[in-house]
């Protein structure tokens, strides 16, 4: 799910960070169309593209939902970044023209490369009453941006450090790794605290890290995090340090080696310039839309009671990079 049609205002809000915390504010997207969704956005916003390599981070729900494909998203691109699908609510059936049909729980972590060019549908099922959780988009490195695309998925165990529960779902934290494929040295965790709980967690130096706040209202790094706000840490800790309040905490924590290449994004894609984009938006139109090449840049996805998603018209100004 999850796209930049419509993503007018970016805004930056500072209370009263401690030195070197930023504490970025979310903004409301209502996703429309299909979606149907409201969605929390931390990520991207005028101030901070990126954290590491994640590029991307909306936080929705808890939202009801009433019986199968009550969230109906039909196939839409990727270029260029990994999406990871993570729940703490709900369960969504997707399906790509790698062929990769899987359902998703909370816990669990789907990750889908786009590398050159994917496609997919994302349906909640019936056994979803309630649907809440995270999409977050890792850019891909410039070497590593036209690999083919394939799909992981993976069920971290949960480890206990201090006084949380960590589920690492890409990358590793203190020697608990998740299985799925990074290109970029990356993390992200789900990070449980009960009230009144701290922990301190081993940081490397070289990564920035946020952290994106579900439930509860703890200190990351010295500053109050609000809930639905996302605190970030530039590079140089050596560790992170974590307290609840008076209520239990939820959180998913980011973090990577800055990615150091300017991105362009635009609806689904990641790309490097405006002309790159644009190329991308056409093929999807003229192969998939258009029904012209069913063996292109973006391939089929089988078993989709439905069209595909055309791409909105592009903006009249040219696309700029971001870092
Ligand atoms: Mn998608």
């Amino acid at each position: 799910m999850s796209n930049l049609e419509q993503d007018p205002a970016e805004t930056i809000c500072l209370t009263e960070p401690a030195p070197g915390v930023e504490v970025l504010e979310p903004r409301d997207v209502p996703l429309g169309g299909p979606r149907a969704m409201n969605v929390r956005r931390t990520l991207p916003q005028r101030k901070r593209s990126l954290i590491g390599a994640w590029c991307f981070a909306d936080h929705y729900g808890p939202d009801p939902v009433t019986g199968p494909g009550a969230m109906d998203v039909p196939p839409h691109p990727h270029t260029g970044l990994q999406t990871v699908t993570w729940l703490f609510e709900g369960e969504i059936e997707h399906r790509d023209s790698t062929g990769a049909v899987a359902l998703i729980r909370p816990g669990q972590v789907n990750l889908m490369t786009a590398g050159a060019g994917i496609q997919h549908s994302e349906v909640s099922t019936a056994a979803a009453t309630r649907l809440h959780g995270v999409q977050l988009w890792v850019a891909l490195p410039d070497a590593s941006r036209h690999t083919a695309p394939f799909f992981e998925h993976a069920n971290p165990e949960p480890v206990t450090i201090g006084d949380a529960t960590l589920r690492v779902f890409v990358g590793a934290l203190d020697g608990d790794g998740s299985p799925v494929t990074a290109f970029t040295p990356l993390l992200g965790a789900q990070v449980e605290l009960p009230a009144g709980g701290a922990v301190t967690l081993p940081a490397d130096p070289a990564f920035e890290y946020g952290l994106l706040v579900d439930a509860g209202a703890p200190r990351f790094g010295g500053a109050d995090i609000p809930r639905d706000h996302l605190g970030y840490l530039p590079p140089g800790q050596s560790e992170l340090r974590l307290e609840a309040g008076d209520a239990p905490v939820r959180a998913v924590l980011l973090g990577g080696v800055p990615l150091g290449e300017p991105i362009v994004m635009w609806w689904n894609f990641v790309g490097r310039s405006h002309d790159e984009v644009v190329a991308f938006r056409e093929q999807w139109q003229r192969d998939v839309i258009g029904g012209a090449d069913a063996a292109g840049r973006f391939g089929r996805v089988e078993g989709y009671p439905g069209a595909a998603l055309p791409a909105p018209e592009l903006p009249n100004v040219r696309l700029t990079p971001r870092d």
